[in-house]
């Protein structure tokens, strides 16, 4: 029947997709998950069959060289990668990592997200996502720098305002986007204000660029939990991870009235169960940004607050285990596993939005959504940075800023927009609440629709 065609033909790519690169796990998760949701479409649409073949397929993968000097004098050498997957709509736009985890298959399942995310921004945007396996931690200001430009040094030959527009991840921050945009701007000779985004004030960064990905978050999360008539006003959330988008979220919530009461890092995770106020997130904001130290001396600093080290797996050892509303998972992939899902049932969570790309394991997105609580995937909950990104590439082409009051009260109304696209069409398919289907859909069927009509290129 007509069904099992598109199923037929959707497990053909997807057993492609892993003949070809047998060892690129991550990147398998991502595509099963999307390709999984477009059966539907694919009944609808049998003509977009060949769009789903080539979009698994990146246009270009751009693998190098990245040699520098440290402090002693000795050269180390690590790699580096852009992932130029899918510049259907626009220029290619995701971030830079950099961590000793990133190879191929993580970047490859980033710059694959982030094609359906960018889409769901409604901003003309591309997907593509880069990197290295260089290790910020313990460096000295002189070896990222150097560091930096030497990635740069290779990067800049492939990238452009209107071609390739790369931003921030993981260990990459400011002070590397700095260095970044100063050797691309002494390479090309020419101040191309909108090549990186995520840039300082004074050279053309955008106001609330920082917050975007946290806050963006949070006002998504807030949809969802309008949608059952709740707000965040008293309630109690977890977030992992200490880093940008954490920190942001945090914030958030309490601005909307809502109590956080735990985060981590990579050695371990801190429960403060009356709740992370203004004080002390100033301190973790401190401790994490200008000290650049471990979540644990925050409990050496605070009463009342406990720090679990990390256990090898899962990564944060009992984080999810606390009594919560909502859970905001904020660090990394694959950090929330099918037994830590069943705890936040079991504590009766009503809603999780992915503040990370990919924290949930597939077998954890299962346990949300067989049991009715609220779940949003990354590609939609965390959208916010890249659309305020995209808020940044407008004003550096308009060569104007706009207030913070401006940027904020457009990132809003895009995460509303997001929610609302990804409810309605999830409804539209008799799927309604299953934000990963209403993202996944939404996501590609406006990258179908471009790629259709570019022909075979
Ligand atoms: P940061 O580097 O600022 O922070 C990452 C946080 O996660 C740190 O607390 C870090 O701990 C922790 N972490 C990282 N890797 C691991 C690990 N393997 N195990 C345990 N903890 C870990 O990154 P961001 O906040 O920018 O990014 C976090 C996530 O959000 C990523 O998945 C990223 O792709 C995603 N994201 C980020 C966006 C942005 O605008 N920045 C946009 C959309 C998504 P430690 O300090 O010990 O390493």
């Amino acid at each position: 029947c007509k069904n099992m065609d598109a199923i037929d033909a959707i497990d053909a790519i997807y057993d492609k997709v892993v003949a070809r690169d047998p060892n690129q796990t991550e990147f398998h998760q991502a595509v099963k998950e999307v390709l999984e949701s477009l059966e539907p479409v694919i009944e609808e649409h049998p003509e977009y069959i060949s769009i789903v073949e080539r979009v698994v397929e990146p246009e270009r993968l751009i693998h190098f060289r990245v040699p520098w000097v440290d402090d002693a004098g000795a050269v180390q050498v690590n790699r580096g990668f852009r992932i130029q997957f899918n510049g259907a709509i626009g220029p290619y736009k995701g971030g830079l990592r950099f961590h000793p985890s990133v190879n191929a298959s993580i970047l490859k399942f980033l710059a694959f997200e982030q094609i359906f995310k960018n889409s769901l921004t409604g901003l003309p945007m591309g997907g593509g996502k880069g990197g290295a396996d260089f290790n910020p931690k313990g460096k000295s200001d002189g070896e990222v720098m150097r560091f930096c430009q030497s990635f740069m040094m290779e990067l800049w030959r492939h990238i452009g305002q209107d071609c390739d527009v790369p931003a921030g991840d993981i260990g990459v921050g400011g002070r590397e986007i700095g260095y970044m945009f100063g050797m691309y701007k002494r390479l090309q000779n020419e101040f191309q204000g909108g090549v990186l985004t995520g840039k300082g004030r004074s050279y053309g960064g955008s106001l609330i660029r920082p917050e975007a990905t946290g806050y963006g978050l949070v006002y998504f999360a807030r949809e969802m939990l309008a949608t059952k008539g709740k707000s965040f006003e008293g309630t109690k959330v977890a977030i992992s991870g200490s880093g940008n988008v954490a920190q942001f979220a945090c914030e958030k919530v309490l601005h909307l009235g809502g109590i956080p009461v735990t985060m981590s890092d990579s050695s371990g995770w801190i429960h403060v169960p009356a709740g992370i106020d203004r004080e002390k997130l100033d301190y973790i904001m401190d401790l994490k940004n200008n000290r650049r130290g471990r979540i644990s001396e925050f409990a050496e600093k605070f009463d009342g607050v406990t720090f679990t080290a990390a256990g090898p797996e899962p990564t944060v050892n009992g984080l999810w285990g606390v009594n919560v509303d909502v859970a905001l998972p904020c660090a990394t992939q694959n950090e929330l596993n099918g037994e830590e899902a069943k705890m936040l049932v079991a504590n009766e969570l009503i809603a999780i939005a992915e503040g990370a790309n990919m924290p949930c394991t597939p077998e954890a997105v299962e346990v949300f959504q067989e049991s009715g609580v609220l779940f949003a995937p990354g590609k939609a909950s965390n959208a916010g940075g890249v659309a305020t990104s995209g808020l940044e590439m407008s004003q550096n082409s308009l060569r104007m800023s706009w207030t913070r009051e401006e940027v904020d009260a457009k990132l809003d109304a895009i995460m509303v927009n997001i929610h609302n696209n990804a409810y309605e069409t999830a409804k539209k398919y008799n799927r309604e609440g299953d934000y990963v289907f209403g993202a996944n859909v939404a996501g590609f069927l406006k990258i179908a629709e471009a790629m259709q009509a570019h022909g075979v290129v």
